[in-house]
């Protein structure tokens, strides 16, 4: 049933993001707890597009159990823009990292959890582009979803391109169709794996990688590390499974890096015993 703002009630707010307040709401009939985003009627033209664009993105991707769910949206009379997602109790993984560290034995979990939500986003050609620990959400019943799809985009040209190409389109070869799935340039989805591996190597170290542990991030010194610099590597601690693990996310050449496809085959995530 599609839900409006009259059957919902606040409850309190989780957080604040660009442009947007997230409650905490609920059904006045069926007693379900909500997650509502709201997008006020006065933000700004981009804060507005990004929502529509989270709208129709969250709608294609729901039915990955590593997507947080989504419920609908609607706008209010105000002019106020809502999007109903399930409601994640656990909060995310920068607020656990909070308490401390991960080891890789849990590690191995949220890493699988997440490479299971990457690789269903970009079988349907969406890429994220704002993976990190603050929009990987955390469930009281152990589960992790993948959130916050503000910037996402979805890769996939071909109505665009049919409606934008003069002549048939029958004819277009496939990477004009797509040319991010077929070694574009550009490539959003090796691009949300070095993410994935940066997020995953801050979980076990307590700090961004290119930092040291409370430096505060000079950004043109950062963006030169990341450049020109060598992948972070790990500490001594860390397994030689994990070690090759991360290496295969931080390739610095796309081309190099693993896909989640690719990565959901590792020893480190593997449930396969035979590659144990
Ligand atoms: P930003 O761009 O600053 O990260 P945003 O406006 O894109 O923020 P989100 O990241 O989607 O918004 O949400 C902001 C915060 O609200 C999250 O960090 C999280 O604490 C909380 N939140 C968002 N969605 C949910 C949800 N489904 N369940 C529980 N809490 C949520
Ligand atoms: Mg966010």
């Amino acid at each position: 049933d599609v839900i409006t703002a009259a059957d919902l009630e606040n409850l309190a707010v989780l957080g604040h993001g660009n442009g947007g307040t997230v409650y905490k709401v609920r059904h006045k009939t069926t007693l379900v707890t909500y997650a509502l985003k709201v997008i006020h009627s006065n933000a700004d033209a981009t804060t507005r597009r990004r929502a529509l664009s989270e709208i129709s993105i969250l709608r294609r991707a729901t039915d990955s159990p590593h997507v947080v769910g989504f419920h609908g949206s609607f706008e209010k009379p105000s002019g106020d823009l809502a999007i109903v997602m399930e409601y994640m109790d656990g909060g995310s993984l920068e607020t656990a990292l909070a308490d401390g560290t991960f080891s890789e034995e849990r590690l191995k979990v949220v890493a699988r959890d997440i490479l299971e939500g990457l690789a269903s986003l970009h079988e349907r050609h969406i890429t994220h582009r704002d993976i990190k620990p603050a929009n990987i959400l955390l469930d009281s019943k152990g589960e992790i979803k993948i959130a916050d799809f503000g910037v996402s985009k979805l890769m996939c040209r071909t109505l665009e391109a049919c409606n934008s190409y003069v002549g048939t389109c029958a004819y277009m070869s496939p990477e004009r169709f797509d040319p991010e799935a077929h070694g574009g340039n550009y490539n959003g989805f090796a691009a949300d794996i070095w993410s994935f591996g940066l997020t995953l190597f801050e979980l076990y170290v307590g700090h961004f990688p290119f930092l040291e542990a409370g430096q505060r991030p000079d950004w043109a010194t950062l963006m030169c590390a990341i450049c020109y610099g060598d992948p972070p590597s790990l500490p001594e601690s860390a397994s030689p499974k994990f070690r090759s693990f991360i290496e295969s996310c931080l390739k610095k050449e796309s081309q190099d890096r693993w896909t989640a496809a690719q990565l959901l085959t590792h020893p480190f995530v593997s449930k396969d015993p035979e590659t144990h």
